[in-house]
């Protein structure tokens, strides 16, 4: 599929590291991969939200392009390999003993170049918790400090945030026959079934309906 014909990319999982599965997604019939190459991976970056625009801007203009394919690539694998996780592990509660295949997130995370800072934060006087001005710790990466490698810290944290804090149990994969897209069902009953009503739940619904005609 040529790019111009590709939709925007789906952000509907609740999760982003579980958006990140759904980078590669067939909604259609029709398989779309929006990670083709360190463009399209610096572009879904952005538009996940997961690196800051400034940082984006930054390695577009310094960064070389077989960099950029080099560690699109990588994400690549590392998108793979989650999933191969994701499936072995959603449904249940997420075990200890699940560490043990950890080590890639671990690996990438040891590289990271972080620092806290002290700044006033976005959390408005009534929801502040102390009296002391709205006053926060803030997590700041150095980014330019370090390799296009780094773009795959965001995602082994996102990965790191669902492992950590997400009830696995409810980390789904849509009911849609041949839909391929994971999401966090954080509804209150855990009763979410499809990725959207537009992609698979209203074509569910007019199956069921066609099903129903017939039947009588
Ligand atoms: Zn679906």
């Amino acid at each position: 599929m040529t790019k111009t014909a590709r939709p925007e990319p789906f952000f509907v999982a609740d999760d982003r590291a579980l958006d990140f599965l759904n980078s590669v997604a067939n909604p259609w019939g029709t398989e779309i991969e929006w990670i083709e190459s360190g463009q399209d991976f610096l572009e879904w970056l952005e538009k996940a939200g997961l690196v800051p625009a400034s940082v984006i801007k930054q390695y577009r203009k310094d960064a070389s392009q077989k960099e950029l394919d080099s560690v699109a690539a990588q994400a690549l694998k590392l998108r793979e390999w989650f999933r191969g996780f994701v499936h072995k592990h959603a449904g249940r509660p997420l075990k200890s003993s699940a560490l043990g295949e950890l080590s890639a997130i671990n690996r990438i995370l040891a590289r990271d170049n972080n620092y806290r800072q002290i700044e006033v934060g976005n959390v408005s006087k009534e929801d502040r918790t102390t009296k002391n001005a709205g006053l926060e710790w803030t997590n700041i990466r150095r980014w330019r400090s370090l390799s296009p490698d780094v773009l795959l810290l965001p995602l082994a944290e996102a990965m790191g945030d669902l492992i950590c804090h997400a009830e696995f149990e409810h980390v789904k994969i849509c009911e849609g026959p041949t839909c391929t897209l994971w999401f966090n069902d954080v509804s209150k009953n855990h009763t979410r079934r499809w990725c959207s009503m537009a992609v698979c739940g209203n074509r569910a619904k007019a199956a069921a309906h066609r099903a129903k005609n017939r039947s009588m």
